[in-house]
């Protein structure tokens, strides 16, 4: 491993400082469940670390009524699946995060650095994409605001310009009668990449019809993506049998997926159709409203 330098700095101000004299030379660390073992394979070599998780700003965890959840970036995902405001207003965050590696991996690695690394298998990108989460981002020309679906530009590519660092993600306070769900498929029941991830997002107006969808896949593009066919046949439609059928084989034809070890690209597309159907029903389940699956 080459040498680097570390820092641990205190304020937003001073780590985008940092960032910014390492001329794009610098890595952010949080968890570095991530960073650590691609430095150790020689797939990255920054010549200074800066650690994020002794900045106030990054660590902070709340909800407020009018605006919501604001998630500091360095935040581990057990804290985030174990909080009480997240485990009642947004289980699909609890299904993510409870998701990501072993309990070990959990206590450290956070959404920040999962989303960050910018890979399309990460667990927690469809849940935060299907809540319409939005991203904070700091740089030397201040602070910035972009929605999620414009934060992963390609495989391990973010939108993050050198110098500029993650701060926090905002999560809309959910819906009257919203509901959300995350499942992946993997072949072991052990830690391993998700062959294709589901996440859903769903409002139920009157008499079961559906107000909004909101539907995210992982793992079966070069990006996180939204499935913007599949979530346009269920709004303005009661959430039957039918309806989800199609909304899951809409969901299926929006992926580009790739053949690998883990499996083919129709195998993927069918996992996608298949995970669709079965987040909606789970969403229609803790709605109260009856459903196949
Ligand atoms: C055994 C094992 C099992 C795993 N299982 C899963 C799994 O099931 N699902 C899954 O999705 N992932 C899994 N992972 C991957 C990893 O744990 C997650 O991606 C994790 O959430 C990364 O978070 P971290 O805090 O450790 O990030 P780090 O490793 O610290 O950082 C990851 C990347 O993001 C950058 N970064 C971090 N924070 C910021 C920030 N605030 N601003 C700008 N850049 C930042 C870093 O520079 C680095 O490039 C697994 C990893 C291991 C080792």
């Amino acid at each position: 491993m080459r040498e680097f330098e570390y820092a641990a700095p205190r304020t937003v101000k001073e780590a985008v400082a940092l960032l910014a004299r390492a001329n794009g030379d610098a890595r952010c660390l949080a968890g570095g469940t991530d960073l650590i073992a691609q430095m150790k394979e020689g797939r990255r070599s920054p010549s200074l670390i800066v650690d994020i998780k002794r900045i106030p700003d990054l660590m902070r965890l709340d909800y407020v009524e009018r605006r919501g959840l604001r998630l500091g970036a360095g935040v581990p995902c057990s804290t985030i699946y174990e909080h009480p405001v997240v485990r009642e207003k947004y289980p699909i965050i609890v299904d993510a995060c409870s998701l990501v590696g072993s309990l070990q991996i959990q206590n450290r690695a956070s959404v920040g650095g999962n989303l960050c690394n910018g890979a399309p298998s990460a667990d927690t990108a469809p849940a935060f994409l299907a809540l319409n989460a939005t991203a904070v981002v700091a740089g030397p020309r201040g602070r910035r605001q972009l929605p999620l679906t414009e934060f992963f530009v390609g495989p391990g590519k973010t939108a993050l310009a050198p110098g500029e660092l993650l701060v926090e993600i905002i999560v809309p306070p959910p819906p009257a009668r919203s509901a959300g769900n995350y499942l992946r498929f993997i072949p072991r029941n052990e830690m391993d990449i998700a062959v294709a991830g589901v996440g859903s997002v769903v409002v139920l107006g009157a008499k079961g019809v559906c107000k909004d969808a909101r539907i995210a896949l992982a793992s079966v593009a070069p990006v996180p993506l939204r499935a913007h066919e599949a979530e346009e046949r269920l709004r303005g439609r009661p959430l039957d049998a039918e309806a989800i059928r199609e909304a899951g084989a809409l969901a299926a034809a929006a992926c580009k997926p790739i053949s690998d070890v883990r499996g083919s690209a129709d195998y993927r597309r069918h996992l996608v159709n298949v995970l669709t159907q079965r987040t909606l029903y789970a969403c229609l389940k803790q709605l109260g409203v009856t459903g196949e699956s």
